[in-house]
């Protein structure tokens, strides 16, 4: 190991920064979050560090370096564009045992500075040891997609109630066994999904003489997994999906994002299959309620957003009757993921100014629309479930005045390798849509931003 990794406390005391660039500022931002005492020497400052001086944020000393700026201070950084003058700053500091960094040159620091995941007061300091800036800064951005941003807020909690938690568990390995099971469980699930209240409430109980149960209940995550293509989950979903004991799912839900959920948790298929029913929704909301009740962190998977089209308020309604923990994570909805993936904008200033969701679903062989709103004009209107009645969609809307020729797009099996669009009329589509035996799911979209399909097509599936 070349580098000793340490975390230096700083607040307040002098820290010297040469030079009043741009890589100069980055520094002092750096320096500042720590609450050092910040001076600048340079002959002249950027924009973002004047406005610092300004603000009497930094010190600032307009004038060339000078080895009596040395004096008193902590540490020093060189970030001049002149590499003699870096060159020297380092051999005065190293004489004086001053520890240094030289920007973009580790031969002459003493010391280097990390690429840092902040969740404040968790810091992530990660170092190639000057060998790749760059890998760094890509492990960075992986670390950040994987640590909920609210990690610092349960570092946060979790000292609040370090000297009430000490008492109550005195031994130190039942504290750590106590400290895991929060960490893994709800209470921490709620400071994620910002229940702050909630989660101080709830860990206060955990410590109280009555209530030992606080980790005995499980809870629910209510997970929108997207139009298909798994890179379009959201980090919460992933981290969910990872951490459930058992996933409920439908047809809906690619394998491929059913797949990334964890190695050994119980899977159950809750979704209609071809001659087999699905399970009714009563009895999906009392298996969440049942196995949540064992004790299970149960994850319920659907496809898109769970509250558009997705029956995901009526799945919850039953656990919060049952005062069952739950969370909903939303999802990228199929409208939004096949328009995206189609190159087809919902709305755009010079076609669109309104856009509509509904459902094409036929009751009793007919559709039941609020036919006037409708077909209005500079409208997209985007159609769930809209396959079996296409072609009671596209005549009724001719009928109640919209263009014969108006743009429509179907887009089947949208954002996935196998994803199919067709454009055509109100009046010729349905006729085209049999011709190529188009299968669900597919998206419905009607309006003039069809058009633009044809110049913003961008994804190439791969069949
Ligand atoms: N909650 C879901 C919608 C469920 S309704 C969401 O927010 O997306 C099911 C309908 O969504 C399907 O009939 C189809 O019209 C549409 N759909 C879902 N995924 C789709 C996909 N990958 N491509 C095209 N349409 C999709």
């Amino acid at each position: 190991m070349k580098y000793l990794p340490i975390f230096l406390e700083i607040t307040k005391t002098p820290c010297l920064v040469v030079g009043g660039g741009t890589v100069a500022a980055r520094k002092v931002g750096q320096l500042r979050r720590a609450n050092a005492k910040v001076i600048v020497v340079a002959p002249e400052l950027c924009r973002e560090l004047s406005v610092l001086a300004d603000k009497h944020l930094i010190q600032y000393k307009c004038s060339d370096f000078n080895e009596d700026e040395l004096q008193d201070k902590t540490l020093v950084i060189a970030a001049t564009d002149d590499a003699t003058v870096n060159k020297y700053i380092s051999e005065l500091a190293n004489q004086r045992n001053l520890p240094v960094n030289v920007v973009d040159n580790p031969e002459l620091c003493s010391f280097i500075m990390p690429s840092i995941v902040d969740r404040d007061p968790v810091q992530i300091a990660i170092s190639t040891g000057g060998a790749s800036p760059v890998l760094a800064r890509l492990l960075r951005a992986r670390l950040e997609s994987l640590i909920p941003s609210s990690y610092g807020n349960l570092a946060k909690l979790m000292q609040k109630f370090r000297t009430a938690v000490k008492a109550k568990y005195p031994d130190m390995q039942h504290r750590r066994r106590y400290w895991e099971k929060i960490l893994q469980g709800p209470i921490a699930e709620m400071i994620y999904a910002g229940q702050q209240e909630s989660a101080l409430n709830a860990l206060g109980k955990t410590l109280s003489e009555e209530a030992d149960d606080i980790n005995k209940t499980g809870e629910v995550y209510l997970v929108g997994a997207g139009p298909g293509d798994p890179d379009l989950l959201t980090f919460r979903a992933l981290r969910l999906m990872q951490q459930a004991d058992v996933v409920l799912y439908d047809r809906l839900v690619a394998p491929e994002i059913v797949d990334l959920c964890r190695k050994d948790a119980e899977r159950i298929y809750v979704g209609k299959k071809r001659n087999q029913h699905a399970l009714p929704q009563e009895e999906i909301s009392q298996l969440l309620v049942g196995l949540a009740k064992q004790g299970k962190r149960v994850l319920r998977l659907k496809g898109g957003d769970p509250f558009i089209f997705g029956r995901g308020g009526e799945e919850i309604e039953l656990l919060s009757s049952e005062n069952i923990p739950f969370q909903v994570i939303p999802g990228i909805t199929a409208a939004s993921g096949c328009a995206s993936y189609a190159g087809i904008p919902l709305t755009h200033r010079d076609y669109a100014h309104t856009c509509v969701f509904i459902t094409g679903h036929l009751k009793d062989g007919s559709m039941d629309l609020n036919w006037e709103t409708l077909i209005q004009p500079r409208q997209t209107i985007v159609v769930y479930m809209g396959l079996m009645g296409l072609e009671e969609l596209c005549s009724e809307l001719i009928l109640r005045g919209l263009s014969k020729t108006m743009p429509i797009a179907l887009i089947q099996r949208g954002t996935t390798s196998q994803q199919k669009v067709h454009i055509g009329e109100l009046a010729t589509l349905p006729g085209i849509s049999k011709l190529h035996d188009i299968k669900p799911p597919t998206m419905i979209i009607i309006g003039e931003v069809v058009k633009l399909h044809e110049t913003l097509s961008w994804f190439e599936p791969i069949e």
